[in-house]
């Protein structure tokens, strides 16, 4: 949450954060512990990730964000290696071959057109989400199984996610800044809990780290062994 959004918040900056922190290190904690009792690996991520999708609220009814409406979809998109080993791994086991092969001929395309990591390209070149639907009606291909951050996304207004867009700028959404954080939180908590278990954890960048999987099917274990696989894809802080 930027620090702005907290200090306008009831609970002030300082309160904020450390709510926030404490939620943090008690779901890395709860991860941990899941990973201690079993062995490290995908399922074991997705069950957890499933955990938390199950504890999220809904959206405040103020929100005006409804299907069709993918302004954030053009945004960058930044979200812990679990979620994109867990996003990957559902898509290389149960989504159709050809669904599959049309998202790699995407995430290549875009890999090509700039620096992905870079948040300023998505701004300006308006390049959408390798799973936006545009010819169904701009729908999300992996609603289901889509990252944490994209469920933190709303607006209480469009204008500024339209002007947004059509200016190729980043503007101030009007949103629930509490209500994305407490969600980009289990995020957060899954970059913590690996780190706690000695790999190699930070955000990274949706498409440049999908590409990684794509490219190299060795990644995913490379990086469950404690790899710096992801090093191209990280988003710094
Ligand atoms: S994963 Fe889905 S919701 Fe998230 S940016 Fe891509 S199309 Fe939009």
């Amino acid at each position: 949450m930027p620090d702005d959004d907290l200090k306008n918040h009831p609970l002030g900056l300082k309160d904020g954060k450390k709510l926030l922190d404490s939620y943090v290190k008690h779901t890395s904690d709860a991860v941990c512990k899941l990973v201690d009792d079993n062995e490290l690996s995908i399922d074991i991520l997705a069950y957890a990730m499933q955990q938390f999708i199950d504890s999220l609220l809904p959206l405040p009814k103020e929100v005006v964000c409804k299907q069709g409406c993918a302004f954030c979809c053009h945004l960058r998109v930044g979200l812990s290696i679990p979620e994109a080993l867990i996003i990957h791994n559902e898509l290389m086991t149960k989504a159709p071959q050809d669904f599959v092969q049309e998202i790699q001929k995407r995430i290549n395309t875009i890999a090509k057109t700039g620096d992905t990591v870079d948040d300023t390209f998505w701004h300006t070149t308006r390049t959408s989400c390798p799973f936006l639907e545009k010819s169904a009606g701009s729908i999300c291909g992996v609603y289901n199984i889509r990252p944490l951050s994209c469920r933190a996304y709303h607006a209480t207004s469009v204008e500024n996610c339209k002007e947004g867009y059509d200016k190729g700028l980043e503007t101030k959404i009007p949103c629930f800044p509490l209500f994305r954080s407490m969600i980009d939180m289990y995020s957060n908590a899954f970059i913590a809990a690996m780190k706690e278990k000695k790999l190699v954890s930070f955000q990274v960048e949706f498409t440049s780290a999908l590409h990684i999987l794509f490219s190299d099917n060795t990644a995913a274990n490379r990086w469950l062994k404690g790899e710096d696989v992801f090093k191209t894809a990280r988003i710094l802080p």
